[in-house]
């Protein structure tokens, strides 16, 4: 089915057509209620139930796609955001841009990393070595804020190889869980920049049919985001025990007290917890005298 909203009024998304993010950004538009096949051959696809049109291509791409206007949001971790922007800011290129939302997925960090043998002791231990990274801008800014001199060699992927290449004695790389850098047998020393994915957006002005449709796709992004951690919390308590059992549940304010049917020495309590719930605060809920305790997924939320 063809969309009904004339082109100009379609907010058009970038995302990364295959990597790290795709997945977590198309999921993240469905679960905003916003219909999107997944990429086959097609690089731009059209929302059948909303004026959403999706832009697949490589994460790399994707600041400068947002910079220039070409499309009018963006989902792109932080560390490419941000390493972009320095280049354009350097090169003398417009770099302008706003994050909409910081989204809870794409962690991971941009870290020094040493042979595992070479002592370490701080930044000033780094002064003067080769750091191999694809982050050129990122890594140089960490030095210049440090006020040590080092040499950036510049390499668009494996990375982790370049110390036994002997092409430097330092990396600065991307580390989620250092799986890569134990193989490698490299240790990270330094964190100079901890990223997620963002919601950005170009800082040309929209159509007031855009401007809406991102205002509802913006509102929705926050009710998934809130419900992610959120649980629904059902339990009985005693009514004598109510006010400890009240402020044990996590995050939550106001509790809805339901009589039960037959016991009128108890009250059912359900409640909205902001926060994770964990074993353990199930388990001080029951000491304090609550039984039957649910713990609910949270699907969607509006506040
Ligand atoms: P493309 O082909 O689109 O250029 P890529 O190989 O550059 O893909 P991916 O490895 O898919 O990119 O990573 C995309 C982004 O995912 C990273 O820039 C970073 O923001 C985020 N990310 C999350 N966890 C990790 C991780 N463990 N290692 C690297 N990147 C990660
Ligand atoms: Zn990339």
């Amino acid at each position: 089915m063809p969309p009904t909203t004339p082109p100009k009024d379609r907010l058009r998304l970038a995302i990364q057509k295959s990597g790290r993010l795709s997945t977590d950004s198309l999921d993240l538009l469905a679960r905003c209620g916003i219909k999107v096949k997944a990429p086959k051959e097609k690089l731009l696809l059209h929302s059948e139930n909303f004026p959403l049109d999706v832009l697949f291509v490589r994460d790399d791409d994707i600041p400068q796609l947002v910079m220039d206007g070409v499309c009018d949001l963006g989902i792109v971790g932080n560390n490419v955001l941000q390493e972009s922007a320095l280049e354009r800011r350097s090169a003398g290129t417009g770099h302008a841009y706003q994050i909409e939302r910081e989204l809870d997925f794409g962690g991971c960090r941009l870290a020094i990393a040493l042979p595992e043998e070479r002592p370490y002791s701080g930044p000033a231990d780094l002064a003067g070595l080769r750091i191999a990274t694809t982050y050129p801008q990122l890594t140089k800014r960490y030095f210049a804020e440090k006020g040590l001199q080092a040499e950036i060699v510049y390499l668009s992927g494996s990375v982790e190889v370049a110390p036994r290449l002997g092409l430097a004695e330092a990396i600065c790389d991307l580390v989620a869980t250092g799986s890569t850098l134990d193989a490698n047998r490299l240790r990270a020393v330094e964190t100079i920049f901890k990223s997620t994915a963002m919601l950005i957006r170009s800082d040309r002005p929209l159509t007031a049919e855009k401007a809406h449709a991102l205002e509802i796709l913006l509102r929705r992004t926050d009710g998934v985001q809130l419900a992610a951690e959120a649980k629904y919390i059902m339990l009985h308590a005693p009514k004598a025990a109510l006010e400890a059992i009240k402020k044990l549940l996590p995050g939550s304010e106001n509790p809805t007290l339901l009589p039960l049917a037959g016991d009128d020495t108890k009250v059912a309590v359900h409640a909205v917890c902001q926060e994770a719930v964990f074993w353990e605060t199930m388990e001080s809920l029951k000491k304090a005298g609550a039984s039957s305790i649910l713990v609910l997924p949270i699907e969607k939320m509006m506040l």
